[in-house]
């Protein structure tokens, strides 16, 4: 019996994790794949205080560092459901069934799709939705990127260092992304942007994409262009399939807290991206797991004997 499962061992949860087990909590950090989350994808941070620049392995590598040393059991497992019975937290995974006072939900969140013809056909031969993983592949190449947040134009700006062109499609004639980072694209000569367009389909061979379809949505006209790749960043969708039960989400799936970070479920808390929230930072998921490991701390020194 854990004093507190923490789910998700990105930036919220490993911060959940330190500030737990600081409190001598048992604390146990479940993941389904390596720690880091999604600071995993991305090659270059640069607003994160205390570093001018850090690559999102390396951040991931030093918020890890501390847990073992503060006896957090980082262990391996797709959680698949979550239940409750009276104050007893259960967490079944492919492997079995770990038990707990108190959980922190920390899964994030994962990139959404765009849904277009030839997306799926043509994932991992040229569809891809991670320059930091997929970039390097297309050397010399011209490619599409979608989307107008952080994300499209920060990955666009990554992908000149290999690419021969970066376009960038975005449905409205203004990026979304912070200033700073449309600046940096507007300066740069190897970017190209296609304003009020979308995507109406991915077509290659039968190796790899080709050419992509876009339509103008002002003029209604769909144009060919020929690209390598297409790199997709269209926004973030909560990872709350396995708590779907809890009642605990809004309409569009983004948990509900309140600022201790408790869910509308005693003894549950949500931190993090997966959390309905203004903000989906590094920084905003650090704040969130420091307030729940610390609120965890006092509901485990008052509901437990
Ligand atoms: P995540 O990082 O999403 O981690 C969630 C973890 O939960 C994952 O490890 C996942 O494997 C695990 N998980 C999910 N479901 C399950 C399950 N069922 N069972 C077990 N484990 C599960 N932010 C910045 O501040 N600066 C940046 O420069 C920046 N650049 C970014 C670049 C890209 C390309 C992307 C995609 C995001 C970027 N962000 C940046 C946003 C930042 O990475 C996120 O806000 C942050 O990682 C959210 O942390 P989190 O811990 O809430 O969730
Ligand atoms: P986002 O901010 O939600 O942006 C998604 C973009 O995709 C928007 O420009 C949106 O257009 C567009 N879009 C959505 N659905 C579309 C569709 N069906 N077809 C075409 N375009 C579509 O998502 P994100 O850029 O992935 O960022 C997610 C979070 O991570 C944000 O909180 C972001 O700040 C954070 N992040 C931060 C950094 C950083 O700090 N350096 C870097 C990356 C990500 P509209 O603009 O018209 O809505």
């Amino acid at each position: 019996m854990y004093d507190t499962i923490i789910i998700g061992a990105g930036p919220a949860g490993m911060t959940a994790a330190l500030y737990a087990a600081r409190s001598n909590l048992k604390v146990a950090l479940l993941d389904r794949g390596i720690y880091g989350g999604q600071m995993n994808n991305t090659a270059e941070i640069e607003n994160y205080p205390g570093y001018d620049q850090i690559s999102g392995p390396e951040l991931a590598e030093n918020m890890f560092a501390p847990l073992a040393k503060f006896g957090v059991d980082f262990l391996y497992g797709q959680v698949i459901r979550v239940e409750t019975e009276d104050e007893i937290k259960r967490v079944v995974t492919e492997d079995g069934v770990l038990e707990a006072h108190t959980l922190v939900l920390a899964m994030g969140a994962q990139h959404r799709l765009l849904g277009v013809p030839g997306e799926d056909t043509y994932n991992s031969r040229g569809v891809s939705y991670c320059a930091v993983c997929d970039g390097a592949f297309f050397r010399g190449q011209d490619l599409l990127v979608v989307g107008g947040g952080d994300s499209a134009v920060e990955e666009a700006l990554y992908l000149t260092q290999f690419a021969n062109t970066v376009t960038i499609v975005h449905r409205r004639d203004e990026l979304r992304a912070q200033k700073v980072i449309q600046e940096r694209a507007f300066a740069n000569e190897k970017i190209r942007f296609i304003w009020d367009s979308v995507v109406e389909e991915i077509k290659g061979d039968d190796i790899k994409v080709q050419e992509v379809l876009i339509k103008n949505v002002k003029t209604e006209e769909v144009t060919a262009h020929a690209f390598g790749g297409v790199f997709i960043y269209v926004g973030l969708d909560p990872m709350t399939d396995v708590v779907a039960d809890l009642g605990i989400t809004d309409e569009q799936g983004w948990i509900v807290t309140d600022e201790q970070m408790l869910t509308s479920q005693s003894g549950i808390f949500a931190v993090g991206d997966i959390r309905q929230k203004q903000l989906r930072q590094i920084t905003t998921a650090v704040g969130d797991g420091a307030i729940a490991g610390q609120q965890v701390y006092h509901y485990v020194t008052e509901h437990v004997n």
